[in-house]
């Protein structure tokens, strides 16, 4: 195993089979909808969003958004910057938001308002990993959610800590030396 690994949190089979499971659900509800617009949101989920897409077997088109959220005392604020827009309008559109981590809900909260604005047809959620702990939007609805984790900063499948860790096809926590940003160390 990789020194800088504490412990392996979801392995790859498991997160394979969790991807299936997920496009086959939205495979299903989205049967009778029409075009699904999927829209990943960089950097964390794109490797999730690649996986992902290749399970659902409906009609689909992708678009990215990069978005950075402001940082107070480093916990978000909720208040979301978008680095990277959308391509393509989704007027109309059945959105499905492809995430890869929910933890206060606050990104989210606010990335729902900023696209409801633009009048989607419908406006859903997938994310892989979701922190309920520490949630401050109680109400904030995942319509696909892969996995329940407890509290901790994780990193692999598209995560990372300061850019690294983002290519490991599983999720795990760092050793917490590791958690040092390069030139601190
Ligand atoms: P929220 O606004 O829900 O508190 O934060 C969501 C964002 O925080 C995620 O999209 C992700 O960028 C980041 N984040 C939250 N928890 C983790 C974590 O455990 N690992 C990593 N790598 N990023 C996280």
């Amino acid at each position: 195993m990789e020194p800088f690994i504490e412990q392996v949190l979801i392995s790859e089979e498991i997160i394979q089979a969790k991807v299936k499971d997920l496009g086959k659900k939205i495979s299903e509800d989205y049967l009778d909808k029409g075009e699904i617009r999927a829209i990943g949101i960089l950097r964390g989920a794109f490797i999730f969003m690649a996986d992902l897409v290749r399970n659902i077997k409906v009609p689909l088109s992708v678009d990215f958004m990069s978005i950075s959220s402001y940082e107070d005392d480093c916990e978000t604020t909720g208040v979301v910057r978008i680095l990277k827009d959308l391509d393509k309008p989704i007027t109309n559109r059945h959105v499905l938001i492809v995430e890869d981590i929910v933890d206060t809900g606050l990104t989210l909260k606010h990335l729902k308002e900023v696209l409801a604005t633009r009048n989607p047809a419908s406006l859903k959620v997938c994310a892989l990993l979701n922190k309920k702990e520490k949630r401050v939007v109680k109400d904030l609805v995942i319509d696909y959610c892969g996995f329940d984790i407890p509290d901790r900063f994780v990193v692999g499948y598209g995560l990372d800590f300061a850019e690294r860790y983002r290519n490991y096809p599983f999720i795990f926590i760092l050793k917490p030396e590791y958690y040092q940003k390069p030139g601190q160390v």
